[in-house]
Parts: C-alpha cells; sequence; structure tokens
C-alpha cells in the first residue's frame, strides 16, 4: 500500500502496472527502434477501462477522478512513456467531448473513443503558433450547416492513424475568443497529414501535421458554443497536464529502479556501486524527488477534482516540476549505468529521450511559468 491511496486506487495502480509489465514493457525497446505504433495494446488497455478514464459512467465511461488517472499513467509509463502520453491524450480528448459536447455527440463518438474502436488526436499547435495558442490561423468559415475548414496543425500526436481530430479552429474575431472547437472525422475530404515527423523519442507513436483544403465539417460537430474553443482546450489541457507529468513519473520510476539493481550487481573498487556512500546518497535523493513530486502531482489531481479556483496553477506548477524533476532522475540514472546506461539495450537512453519532450508539450515549461507568475503577480 503506499500511503495516501484507499484500497481501490490502490487496486487500480496494480491492474495498470500489471498490465504494463505483461504487455508494454517487454516491446518498448522495439517499438522505440522499430517506430511502431501498438494500437493492439492501446485496445487492450481500453478493454480494462482506460480509454475514458475520467469520462462519466453515464456516458459510457470509466467514470474515476483525476488521481486515479495519474496513478493509471504513472504505472502504464513504468512500460514505456509513449504508449501511456499517447493513452492519456486519447483520454483527455474523449474528457473534452464527454464535458462539453452535446447529448448527440457523446452518444455519437464517446463509444467508439472509450472502447477505442476510435481514437482522437487533439489538434491546437500550428506551424506559427505553439506556445501563443491564441493566434491559431486555421480558418473555419460558416457555410450553411458546415464549416469550411483551411489551414495546418503541426506537431500533432496520433495524427494519420488517429479517426478524430479535436481542432481548435478560428471563427471569429482575433484572440482567444474567436476559437472554437470542432471535431474532424479522418475521411473527411480536404483533410490530409503530413509524413511521419523524425524524432528524438516518443517513437511508438506518430506525430505530423493535420492539414485542412476546403475541409467541410458539419457544424453539428462543433463542442460548446461558437468561441469556447480556447476554454475548452485550456481545460483539457490542465488534466493533460497532470497527466503528462504522471507519465514522466512512470517513466523516472522505471529508471531509478532499472538503475538500483543494476547498482547491485556491478562491481567497481572491490564492491558494489551501492556500497559507495556517494551514490547512495545519490540514489536517496533521487527516491526523494519521485516522491515529492509524486506527493505534489496528487494533490494538483485532488484540486482539479475539486474545481478548486488554483486547481489551473497547480496543474502547471506540477507539471513543471514533475517533468523537470523527473527528467533529471532519468538522467542521473543513465549515469549510474555508466557506459551501459547509453546503450538501448539497457532502456534507459529510451526513458531519457521520451521525457525529454515532455518539459516541451502540453505548454512549455516556461509556459507553465507564465502562468502561475500571473496568478501570483495579478493586477499589481
Ligand atoms: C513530439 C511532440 C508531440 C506534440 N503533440 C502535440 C499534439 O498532439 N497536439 C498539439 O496541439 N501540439 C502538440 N505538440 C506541440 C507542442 O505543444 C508545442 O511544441 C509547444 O507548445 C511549444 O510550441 P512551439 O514548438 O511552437 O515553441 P514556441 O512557442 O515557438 O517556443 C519556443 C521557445 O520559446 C519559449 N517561449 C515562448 N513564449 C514564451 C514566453 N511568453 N515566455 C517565456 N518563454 C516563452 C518556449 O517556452 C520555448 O522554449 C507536440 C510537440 C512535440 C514535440
Amino acid at each position: 500500500m503506499q500511503f495516501g491511496l484507499d484500497e481501490d486506487q490502490t487496486a487500480i495502480r496494480d491492474m495498470a502496472a500489471a498490465f504494463a509489465a505483461d504487455h508494454i514493457a517487454p516491446h518498448a525497446i522495439e517499438w522505440d527502434e522499430t517506430k511502431h505504433f501498438p494500437i493492439g495494446t492501446l485496445r487492450e488497455a481500453a478493454a480494462l477501462g482506460m480509454a475514458g478514464i475520467y469520462v462519466r459512467e453515464e456516458s459510457g465511461g470509466t467514470g474515476l477522478g483525476r488521481i486515479e488517472a495519474a496513478l493509471i499513467f504513472e504505472a502504464l509509463a513504468q512500460g514505456c512513456p509513449t504508449v501511456s502520453a499517447f493513452l492519456s491524450i486519447h483520454n483527455m480528448c474523449a474528457w473534452m467531448i464527454d464535458a462539453y459536447g452535446s447529448d448527440e455527440q457523446r452518444a455519437r463518438f464517446l463509444p467508439g473513443l472509450t472502447a477505442m474502436d476510435t481514437i482522437a488526436s487533439y489538434c491546437l499547435t500550428e506551424p506559427g503558433s505553439g506556445s501563443d495558442a491564441a493566434s491559431l490561423r486555421t480558418r473555419a468559415e460558416r457555410d450553411g450547416d458546415h464549416y469550411v475548414l483551411t489551414g495546418e496543425k503541426q506537431f500533432i500526436s496520433g495524427a494519420g492513424a488517429s479517426d478524430l481530430y479535436v481542432c481548435m479552429v478560428r471563427t471569429g474575431e482575433p484572440g482567444p475568443k474567436g476559437i472554437s472547437a470542432v471535431v474532424v472525422e479522418k475521411d473527411t475530404p480536404g483533410l490530409s497529414f503530413g509524413a511521419n515527423e523524425r524524432k528524438m523519442g516518443w517513437n511508438a507513436q506518430p506525430t505530423r501535421a493535420v492539414r485542412f483544403d476546403g475541409c467541410r465539417v458539419p457544424v453539428a460537430n462543433r463542442l460548446g458554443a461558437e468561441g469556447e474553443g480556447f476554454r475548452i482546450a485550456m481545460s483539457g489541457l490542465d488534466g493533460g497536464r497532470i497527466n503528462i507529468a504522471a507519465c514522466s513519473l512512470g517513466g523516472a520510476q522505471a529508471a531509478l529502479d532499472k538503475a538500483l539493481a543494476y547498482m547491485g550487481d556491478r562491481r567497481a573498487f572491490g564492491g558494489k556501486l551501492t556500497d559507495f556512500q556517494a551514490l547512495q546518497f545519490r540514489l536517496a535523493d533521487m527516491q526523494t524527488a519521485l516522491t515529492v513530486s509524486r506527493t505534489f502531482l496528487h494533490h494538483a489531481a485532488r484540486a482539479l477534482d475539486a474545481k478548486a479556483p488554483e486547481a489551473t496553477q497547480l496543474c502547471a506548477m506540477a507539471k513543471r516540476h514533475v517533468t523537470d524533476a523527473a527528467f533529471e532522475v532519468a538522467n542521473q540514472a543513465l549515469q549510474l549505468h555508466g557506459g551501459y546506461g547509453y546503450l538501448a539495450e539497457y532502456g534507459i537512453e529510451k526513458i531519457v529521450r521520451d521525457l525529454r519532450v515532455h518539459q516541451i508539450l502540453e505548454g512549455t515549461n516556461e509556459i507553465m511559468r507564465v502562468i502561475i507568475a500571473r496568478a501570483l503577480i495579478g493586477g499589481r
């Protein structure tokens, strides 16, 4: 039992950990090398309720909270951070449809999403706007009961493989109030995808540009009212940031576990690496960093579930702190493996490569500081 978790939460975490150990970890290095996106494995996870974790039960979801989601994504990331992170994006999209969609949209989209018969991607970033997302330019012109979309999204996780694209598009004035959220279905004429990007990590999921060239999307696919898209996108990201931090935590925990095992075997200067007090202290600091991160992450997750006024700030703090701390721990674990940490077969360098991007996406860690500072300084 982990202090602070009840029996159900412990059982959920153990279920996800067992799934990761049996179905993800044994293949993680190969999926990274071959750039394999394991949709079949994701569907198996969905069958255990992990594709609509915080989608309400009445909408066909699992009806759990953000802390349970954090436990699941941490556990899955111990098998592979990239696979866990994609599932977290899919969960974020499913939640956005549950939270902001109409009854008709929930009935149309959620059964497929929660079973992962359909897969979802989140499309906010554009070639000319990442951190400054509210300046996005993809146009959606109204034409009768359709929008006609023209523009391009950049860096879209799952693009090409996904069936549904939750897209933030401009339906009105410049700035955040002119943005709406629409669900674009894969076979819509005028929708196309760029090449799979060659990346440092996150190789077990594709990243592509998504292009709209006169793409006609029914107005019935808009989530919420016109002009609400930016707010919807940001509220999805509050939870997304908890999830991505949990993925970092799981990756770093796996790296620390590997380092501990390795150091118990590896001998130098007549003893085991774990005999050196300098290295023991390093391990103690790594364990402390992960425990502090986990404790604070769960605090932020509870605040989001409770709809606390400071939830957005706490999610930004958690994302910033945990993804930085976890990257550092994973990098230290690599160092503690010596030259073997640099070899692909030990699985450590992959974790470091995978975790690096968590400091960049779902809002860079600089933008997390912008959010925290804005709330702190306010009108002063
Ligand atoms: C592998 C991968 C997968 C991704 N998946 C998705 C996805 O599925 N959907 C999606 O919509 N996006 C996705 N992204 C995009 C990601 O969210 C953006 O890359 C990120 O938000 C940063 O935007 P940018 O790359 O345009 O950098 P920029 O915004 O150009 O930033 C460049 C640098 O300037 C800093 N900076 C910018 N503004 C400020 C400021 N005001 N103060 C201080 N520093 C600032 C940034 O922190 C950064 O260090 C993905 C990216 C990657 C690499």
